[in-house]
């Protein structure tokens, strides 16, 4: 991408957004990897007018843009994104009861929703209270964790379509949710989300809450920064067994390791950059390949100029 569509993109979008655009703007706090360059151009929309604004410079311009929620699924380049990162505003951090439903905007925490519907007495959220996604975000992935993920309660999702620079809903069966994934159009920047739940005793709820929160912090490394889960679970197999087996656990290149508490996360630790991170993903895959002969599908989105081909 070349300075002058940046340049463009730019003045186009200050035209319209002012000092609420970002340039050069640092990344790497926004994620939960905690590394990583920074974006030429930062953008928290507030408002449909601002999404807009959005769209009508990468349509003039064709930058590469890329939305960000809680950044907790992402590895972003240590040379940043050469384009446009979107992350929706506080306008879109909220939530609404009706009756058995929950609505909310993107921008809301999951593990929030989660409170919000033991507040109402509405059981089938419980699943998201320990994982660290937005609602945009969970919905892109189809978060999801014990056996229950987004598109069990998923009815319809309200995005804003980027390219043509419209507001559209989409019911949720409409967008293939599918294990850690869904069709949703790439420019398609989740905006909302509407939510069917059951009533239930609070009490059932906080405890499925509280066993959920338990089970995470005996086998996850919460402490580290991390993604998750790296790699997608080949189909009815572990990718933190097949890492295991292949003495993966043992890996690691500069700051970058395996944990020794969960194999399928990597950890960021000190003074590692994403080029680490990306070269011991490529590493512990190859590894496994040759073990086992599976090549693991990454779970984790790389943002920005990092390449996992296998050579
Ligand atoms: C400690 C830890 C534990 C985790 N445990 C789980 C787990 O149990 N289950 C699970 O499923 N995941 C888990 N994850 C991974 C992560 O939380 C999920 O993938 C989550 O859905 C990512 O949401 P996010 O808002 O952080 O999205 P990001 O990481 O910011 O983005 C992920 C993808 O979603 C897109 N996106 C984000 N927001 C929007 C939006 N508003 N509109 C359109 N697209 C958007 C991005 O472009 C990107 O492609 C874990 C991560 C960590 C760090």
């Amino acid at each position: 991408m070349n300075d002058d569509s940046i340049a463009h993109a730019e003045a186009i979008l200050r035209a319209d957004c002012g000092e609420r655009l970002r340039s050069e703007f640092p990344l790497a706090p926004l994620t939960s990897f905690r590394i990583g360059g920074p974006a030429a151009l930062y953008l928290e929309p507030e408002s449909a007018d601002d999404l807009n604004a959005a769209g009508k410079a990468i349509r003039e311009t064709a930058i590469p843009f890329v939305v960000l929620g809680k950044g907790s699924n992402v590895l972003v380049s240590d040379d940043g994104f050469h384009g446009l990162v979107l992350r929706l505003g506080r306008a879109y951090r909220w939530a609404a009861r009706d009756g058995e439903r929950l609505t909310a905007g993107g921008a809301m925490p999951l593990p929030a929703l989660a409170g919000v519907a033991f507040t109402h007495g509405l059981g089938g959220l419980e699943f998201g209270v320990a994982i660290p996604a937005s609602v945009g975000g969970a919905v892109r992935m189809n978060a999801g964790a014990h056996g229950r993920e987004m598109a069990h309660v998923l009815e319809s999702i309200d995005v804003f379509e980027l390219l043509p620079g419209a507001p559209r809903r989409i019911e949720a069966t409409e967008v293939a949710l599918s294990y850690r994934g869904s069709e949703l159009p790439r420019d398609a920047v989740v905006v909302g989300a509407r939510m069917s739940l059951v009533a239930a005793d609070r009490v059932t709820i906080r405890a499925r809450m509280d066993e959920a929160r338990e089970w995470r912090r005996r086998t996850q490394p919460l402490a580290e920064p991390n993604c998750g889960s790296v790699f997608k679970n080949p189909p009815a197999d572990s990718a933190a067994r097949l890492i295991e087996e292949s003495g993966g656990k043992e890996v690691s290149v500069g700051g970058a390791l395996v944990s020794a508490k969960h194999a399928n996360f990597i950890v960021a630790g000190t003074g590692a950059t994403a080029t680490d991170v990306l070269e011991l993903i490529q590493a512990v895959r190859e590894r496994v390949l040759a073990h086992s002969g599976v090549l693991l599908e990454p779970e984790v989105h790389l943002v920005g100029d990092l390449d996992l081909a296998i050579r």
